[in-house]
């Protein structure tokens, strides 16, 4: 901790936080989930996020898809359910939702009706929240305590331009506080912001997660923990922490080689290495 709101947090504090389950857990104990982008040319972001959190220990992945995504995602992650537009009007049975990977430019009653259908924390990434920006009567519709996740323009967008980082995090406490949401601001040294005013720092990661496709892959991963039964802030410290070490380890044996679904393939290892 430093500061009277401000603490770095590392790998005990994550241990902490694990779910510990019985040997007679079934797949509805770990909780049902729902993804929604992947359209147009970006259907490999919903599937890098399909796939994360499958390896995340999702009990259920369903993805909404359009038409002839559904084959491709189906191929690229055959764990997951994939759903057509209907399921839209049955958000109530997830446990949680993650919008915003590949979703490409969509009306915003898209999100209106989402985000009034459901009570329910959601993560929001991507081109959910560059609706968001354009439409910033929606902030005061988003469930209480959802989790956004920007990269460093998104949040520009969002918010306008700030000077300097610390103004910039200035910004994501306010935000966070004024909308009761948690704010992941992602890039090296991810800060995780809450609405009751504190701000963690993450301690995993590396420069090789520079790379298309990463993003994607922790968003998978924090509606994977939020859909676990991890309260919000517990599954954005978790998926960020554990977003970073998977990184980490990835990039032992593939350095700048790294791409995103090498994350995915050794989300397990940094589980183990947690153990
Ligand atoms: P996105 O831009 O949405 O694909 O997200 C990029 C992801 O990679 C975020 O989780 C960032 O925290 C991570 N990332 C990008 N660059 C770095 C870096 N230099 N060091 C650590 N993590 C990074
Ligand atoms: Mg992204």
């Amino acid at each position: 901790q430093f500061g009277s709101n401000k603490s770095f947090v590392q790998a005990s504090d994550i241990q902490k936080m694990h779910k510990r389950f019985d040997n007679f857990s079934h797949k509805g104990d770990f909780g049902r989930i729902l993804l929604i982008g992947g359209r147009g040319g970006k259907v490999g972001a919903i599937i890098l996020s399909t796939c994360s959190a499958m390896r995340t220990g999702s009990g259920l992945v369903h993805v909404w898809a359009e038409g002839a995504s559904k084959d491709v995602i189906h191929i690229s992650c055959c764990e997951a359910m994939v759903e057509g537009e209907k399921i839209l009007d049955e958000l109530d049975k997830f446990d949680a939702l993650g919008i915003g990977p590949g979703l490409g430019e969509v009306p915003q009653d898209l999100l209106r009706n989402i985000f009034q259908s459901t009570g329910k924390p959601m993560v929001l990434d991507a081109d959910a929240l560059n609706v968001l920006s354009k439409h910033p009567e929606l902030w005061d519709l988003i469930p209480k305590g959802s989790i956004l996740t920007p990269h460093l323009k998104e949040f520009e967008r969002l918010t306008g331009k700030s000077s300097h980082h610390f103004e910039r995090l200035d910004k994501a406490s306010e935000y966070a506080v004024q909308h009761k949401v948690y704010l992941v601001l992602k890039g090296a040294f991810t800060s995780i912001s809450t609405p009751d005013g504190k701000q963690y720092f993450n301690s995993t990661g590396n420069k090789h997660m520079a790379t298309a496709g990463s993003g994607d892959v922790l968003t998978g991963m924090i509606t994977s923990f939020l859909g676990q039964g991890y309260d919000p802030l517990n599954a954005s410290l978790c998926g960020v922490f554990h977003h970073g070490l998977a990184g980490e380890i990835a990039s032992k044996t593939k350095a700048r080689g790294m791409i995103a679904t090498d994350i995915i393939e050794s989300i397990p290892s940094s589980f183990l290495e947690m153990q």
